[in-house]
């Protein structure tokens, strides 16, 4: 049932209840322009070619300056986080695949608890919502600065302070007028360890990441081949990359994640080198059922697989 809380009982509630749901973080930030330095920055990104064979990332320029667009009178941007961390690494010897694509895919665990969260504000009070989980041309990473969620790392990363960036990132645009948190600043200092310890050197001094260099980026996104100066330098990786992770210092104290659906799907533990290169269609369609890996299909995983280096697994 509806009720007349004030805007500040009424944030409190709604943070209170994306904690108990198991979101690791959730603020608020008030819906207007993102200033010219985070639009310019895209621009610039864009205007490089930095954003390789991903084409969408060039459109809806007017969404992206002011979500107003994707929710008519949305006057605040809710920004959640959600702990993707697992309890365990695949084998050390396997090929190795992104920490954020171990379990089901985020985008249904994510769609999921928004929804959920849409449910319970608007018991509390009438409003209109819209959620958004990497599906819409939102400045994700801004709107959650903005938030008091965390701050952008110079690998690009949010980063939660004491928790680390192994987080996937949720938005409900509300009509609800709700107090703003205090936005976070970067705690990077002087650290440049992503920076150095980036096998490709995708990331430059500005925070802008090569999509062109990327591993995570060319294993994941890119439907050609994956350039040899890219696959040179996969090591073990065969989808996605965690290594300007692993080393921010922020993540040091990065704990597993209490959303079972995001825990790791046993098969994927069996899946050595020599199991892939003998993966048929069937196996990709059983083991991947609702994991972001799909994302790949299985054309871009066999791709990925026949770029690696087959002495590596010896
Ligand atoms: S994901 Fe890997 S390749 Fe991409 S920027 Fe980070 S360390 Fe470099
Ligand atoms: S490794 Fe250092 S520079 Fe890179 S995001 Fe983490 S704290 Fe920032």
């Amino acid at each position: 049932m509806a009720t007349d809380l004030l805007p500040s009982d009424l944030s409190v509630a709604i943070g209170e209840k994306a904690l108990q749901m198991g979101f690791s973080a959730c603020g608020f930030a008030l819906v207007q322009d993102v200033p010219d330095e985070v639009y310019n920055h895209w621009q610039e990104w864009i205007a490089t070619g930095k954003h390789a064979t991903m084409g969408y990332m060039e459109q809806h320029a007017p969404l992206r300056r002011n979500p107003q667009g994707l929710l008519p009178g949305a006057r605040t941007v809710i920004s959640v986080a959600l702990n993707y961390y697992p309890a365990e690494d695949m084998p050390a010897g396997n090929p190795r695949f992104a920490r954020y694509a171990y379990g089901r895919d985020y985008h249904d665990v994510m769609r999921c608890m928004l929804g959920e969260l849409v449910q319970y504000i608007q018991s509390l009070q009438p409003c209109e919502c819209r959620c958004c989980c990497d599906t819409a041309p939102l400045f994700e990473r801004y709107w959650a600065m903005q938030a008091g969620v965390g701050f952008t790392g110079r690998n690009s990363q949010l980063i939660i302070p004491g928790k680390g960036s192994y987080f996937f990132l949720g938005e409900i645009l509300t009509t609800l007028n709700l107090p703003p948190s205090q936005p976070i600043e970067s705690q990077c200092g002087e650290c440049r360890k992503c920076i150095d310890a980036c096998p490709v050197r995708a990331i430059s001094d500005n925070r802008m990441i090569d999509a062109r260099r990327c591993i995570s980026c060319q294993t994941i996104e890119n439907r050609g081949d994956i350039p040899t100066e890219v696959a040179k330098r996969m090591g073990r990786r065969v989808y996605g990359c965690d290594t300007c992770q692993e080393v921010c210092p922020h993540n040091r104290h990065a704990v597993p994640t209490s959303i079972a659906a995001l825990a790791p799907r046993p098969e994927l533990s069996t899946l050595t080198y020599s199991r892939l290169t003998t993966l048929t269609q069937a196996d990709f369609s059983r083991i991947f059922a609702g994991s972001a890996v799909k994302r790949a299909k299985y054309q871009g995983l066999m791709r990925n697989v026949e770029a690696l280096d087959p002495t590596l697994f010896e």
